[in-house]
């Protein structure tokens, strides 16, 4: 009898945990839909790898999540590569490593053309698209890169950055972030100033990390619709860097739309809990990450998700599955409908749920939502129209106020 239960129990439970990789799995019906949508993913931070000296972003890798092989596999048709740098670097430091990440993309995109596009523009995207190319495009992941200075915040735009987060982890100079202590009571005056030059350029706002009453200000001061470029629903998992169900409705009052993020710890109340009841997990990570890679960002991120799921595998941390991320983009859709829900997985920039380790499985999205029943023409909204939607807004909105001082 025993072995018998124990194999039935092993089917039963195991079921969900071996996922295969490869897309064996997937229904043909989900395949054909997928591989003809265009999926965006609005945040990366593959920029980080980049900068690590031999990291080449056309071979294929086991480890980390983006590259152009696996992002065949998955077909992610258009990536929002983040330039990002720790909220404590700030004034022309900031500028000067902001500057080098943008080249770094741009030099990726010149050394890859074969496979890769520099797009700025929805209709770029939809012709990469139509290329048979990955579209490339960047997000400024933090309003301290700009050093309080809207010449500078032009210039990003110049080079082709078309999006900004207002805040990373901490307050910067004019806004406060969801972990820190509010400081500026959500936007300054000067942070108004911002949002709507922002609108004016054609950049979309994002309220990723920015606290509460700044997204509330924020949105109040946006002609055009905004972006959660990588948020999750806080109703599913109480963390602050995520929505609540109030936040969601007034972004997609406005047509804006949340990009549901990957993170364990954005999508599992447990995983956040585990984290929060071991504050010494972090700083010993903080230690042995320091020990392994030193100030190599692209490293640490690597390194990093070795460490905790070392620490999933001796059950010191619990193990989330991928299809928490089907729940939270659920749970956004029965608030807001499916016009207000997109992907913003941070890829290679969090630990990413089992399996959901890089980009080849994002078919598996697309398999589950035709299973709980979603329209093919909502899927493709959640895979990437949405996104292109607001692009498409931002860029109008632009056009109306260009003339404007
Ligand atoms: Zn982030």
């Amino acid at each position: 009898m025993r072995p018998l239960i124990l194999a039935i129990c092993a089917v039963l439970i195991g079921a969900p945990l071996f996922v295969a990789k490869s897309s064996d799995e997937i229904s043909a019906k989900a395949k054909k839909l997928h591989f003809s949508s265009i999926i965006v993913d609005t945040h990366d931070d593959t920029t980080q790898r980049l900068l690590t000296p031999g990291f080449d972003i056309g071979a294929r890798h086991n480890d980390g999540s983006i590259d152009i092989p696996r992002m065949r596999d998955g077909n992610l048709g258009a990536i929002f590569f983040s330039i990002w740098m720790s909220g404590t670097v700030t004034g022309p430091e900031a500028v000067k490593r902001t500057l080098d990440q943008i080249d770094a993309v741009h030099e990726m995109v010149r050394t890859h053309s074969k496979d890769l596009v520099f797009c700025t523009t929805a209709e770029e995207i939809r012709r990469a698209h139509a290329d048979g190319k990955i579209a490339v495009l960047m997000g400024v992941e933090g309003g301290h890169m700009i050093a309080s200075d809207l010449s500078v915040l032009r210039s990003y735009y110049a080079l082709g950055v078309r999006y900004m987060t207002l805040t990373h982890s901490v307050n910067d100079e004019w806004a406060d972030s969801s972990t820190d202590k509010p400081a500026h009571n959500g936007l300054t005056d000067f942070g108004k100033d911002v949002v709507r030059e922002m609108n004016r350029e054609g950049m979309m706002v994002d309220i990723s990390h920015v606290a509460d009453k700044t997204f509330y200000d924020a949105l109040a001061v946006s002609s055009a619709p905004m972006i959660a470029s990588h948020s999750s629903c806080r109703a599913l998992c109480d963390h602050p860097r995520d929505m609540t169900d109030d936040m969601i409705k007034a972004l997609a009052a406005k047509g804006g739309v949340i990009q549901i993020n990957y993170y364990m710890g954005f999508l599992s109340h447990q995983y956040r809990d585990a984290m929060k009841n071991n504050p010494d997990f972090d700083k010993q990570m903080q230690a042995e990450l320091e020990k392994r890679c030193g100030k190599d960002e692209g490293c640490q991120l690597t390194e990093g998700d070795k460490i905790v799921r070392e620490a999933v595998a001796a059950g010191k941390l619990p193990r989330v599955s991928w299809e928490l991320i089907i729940d939270h983009i659920d749970h956004a859709v029965k608030l807001v409908g499916a016009d207000h829900v997109g992907l913003g997985s941070d890829f290679d920039g969090a630990n990413m749920p089992y399996g959901m380790e890089d980009a080849s499985d994002l078919p598996k999205i697309t398999d589950a939502l035709l299973k709980k029943g979603y329209s093919e023409a909502d899927i493709r909204k959640i895979l990437g129209e949405n996104t292109l939607r607001v692009m498409e807004q931002v860029e109008a909105t632009a056009k109306t106020l260009s003339q404007s001082k």
